[in-house]
């Protein structure tokens, strides 16, 4: 059973979510032909601890860095390193942050420079595939309601859902109870219950869902290398709607993609 967040847990968890958004905000005025992802690492942890939080994925099972960037055929779980991007990459960033006792998560997928159509396609998609998914997380509803609203999205343009990663319960810890598959069927699974909150994250392929664990343990690829995309969103489950608690308004207000 998931016990649903008090509304001053929620307050701490908004800050969370805030800042989670500016610093995604930050690293993607970075993203350029020309940047390593060395680079847009160090600008996040330096700009979530300059706002008296840590970078929550920073050790975390051992990780080795306060981003996860992961770069075309890499769905999520990349290390950030010397690789410089290039014109027409897709990156993934994902970030978390622990403030205040408590947690916040989401990632954005930046084009780098111009991107081919069948690209923008799949971020478009992708994103919109999230906020299908948000519309879906209102209290009555199910898990498997949010996972059918992804699912079906993303599919009806042609490309697929990976399978072995999902979104989550999310406060204290950074991964909580229940688990939120972006694949599902409508009225399966446990109930969505005001207050709860969650993080809803697709992570759409191109190609086939097919993919692999790298050598490294943690970078998840493609199996056939084609792209992949990945969005994600904190979210409180409320009657009628659910209220986000991190935006990617930051990003698209600021930065023109
Ligand atoms: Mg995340
Ligand atoms: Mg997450």
């Amino acid at each position: 059973m998931v016990k649903p967040k008090t509304e001053e847990e929620i307050a701490l968890m908004r800050e969370n979510g805030i800042l989670v958004s500016k610093t995604l905000a930050e690293v993607g005025k970075l993203v350029a032909p020309g940047v390593t992802t060395l680079e847009l690492n160090r600008v996040a942890e330096t700009f979530i601890r300059d706002h008296g939080a840590i970078p929550s994925f920073l050790g975390y099972e051992g990780f080795p860095a306060a981003l996860c960037i992961s770069v075309n055929d890499v769905v999520v779980h990349g290390f950030p390193s010397d690789y410089v991007l290039k014109e027409g990459d897709i990156v993934s960033v994902d970030c978390g942050t622990y403030y205040k006792g408590y947690n916040g998560d989401s990632a954005y997928t930046f084009p780098v420079g111009e991107v081919d159509a069948e690209t923008r396609k799949l971020l478009d998609v992708t994103k919109d595939s999230l906020y299908r998914g948000i519309q879906a997380a209102v209290a009555g509803n199910r898990i498997g309601d949010i996972g059918h609203a992804v699912q079906s999205y993303a599919e009806s343009f042609g490309f697929s859902v990976v399978r072995e990663l999902e979104g989550h319960g999310i406060g204290k810890k950074m991964h909580e109870n229940p688990g939120v598959p972006n694949y599902g069927r409508k009225g399966n699974g446990p109930q969505l219950v005001d207050g709860m909150t969650i993080c809803i994250e697709p992570m759409i392929n191109a190609g086939s869902k097919s993919v692999y664990l790298a050598k490294n343990g943690w970078a998840v690829h493609t199996a056939d290398h084609k792209k992949s995309a990945h969005y994600e969103l904190t979210v409180v489950v409320r009657k009628g709607q659910a209220e986000q608690l991190s935006t990617f308004d930051f990003i698209e207000n600021n930065v023109k993609f």
